[in-house]
């Protein structure tokens, strides 16, 4: 099983979110659905999404507007689905810091394809790492699987991205913020206990003794660290 990339689909017309869920679950995306703007704002906050699926006409507010305000904390890729089809409302949203416009009615396989440009263009080093290994632990980046001691583990997509980060760090303490800010987008005062929630649940599911653990290390008062390989042999 894929570890999923995380979709937000915030868009009012049940029916238009329910083709669009369907569509994506089968592409083996993971999917948060809401039907406001209000809800899709605290969805972008409380789980980043690796994308936004963002339709314009909500009851209450604006797309746009929203646009506006979840791009000053995160630059997930946000991609507007709408009926408006006038090239101002275009402009308009590409402006307030939407990465593409799809104009309604839409084929469920263009809203694929420009999913796949847009993770296409946030994850260029998958490339460059396919496989991590050590010590038990194996990530494969092309298919976002996790094995420990050949055995798959199951990551929601967030603690996914967050044991991603710490491994492409091997050696190196990140801080709360840092982490906050790279896994989250932004951080704020329940930013710290969050992570400390998160980092927990990656814990039970990867080390066989959380209370020594062999991959993750905190660094208490500061943040964390993934051992690195040469200290792996020391240990
Ligand atoms: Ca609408």
């Amino acid at each position: 099983m894929s570890q999923g990339t995380y979709i937000l689909i915030i868009e009012d017309d049940k029916g238009i979110r329910e083709i669009l869920e369907a569509a994506l679950r089968r592409a083996e995306y993971s999917c948060d659905l809401a039907g406001t703007a209000a809800e899709g704002y605290t969805l972008a906050r409380a789980n980043n999404p690796d994308v936004i699926l963002l339709d314009l006409g909500l009851p209450d507010g604006d797309g746009v507007e929203l646009i506006g305000r979840i791009r000053k904390e995160q630059d997930t890729p946000i991609l507007v689905i709408s009926a408006r089809e006038q090239e101002e409302d275009k402009i308009e949203a590409l402006d307030a810091g939407a990465d593409d416009y799809i104009t309604k009615p839409f084929t469920v396989g263009e809203v694929q394809a420009r999913i796949r440009a847009a993770l296409r263009r946030i994850r260029p080093q998958i490339a460059r790492h396919d496989i991590f290994e050590q010590g038990g632990l194996y990530i494969d980046f092309q298919k976002r699987r996790v094995l420990v001691d050949e055995k798959e583990i199951h990551l929601t997509p967030l603690e996914y991205r967050l044991l991603v980060l710490l491994v492409h760090n091997p050696g190196k303490v990140l801080t709360h913020s840092y982490i906050n800010k790279e896994v989250w987008g932004y951080t704020d005062d329940e930013s710290s206990q969050r992570l400390r929630v998160f980092m927990a649940g990656i814990r039970r599911k990867i080390e066989k003794d959380t209370a020594n653990p062999r991959y993750i290390l905190t660094e208490v008062g500061v943040g964390y660290r993934f051992v690195g390989e040469e200290e792996k042999e020391k240990r």
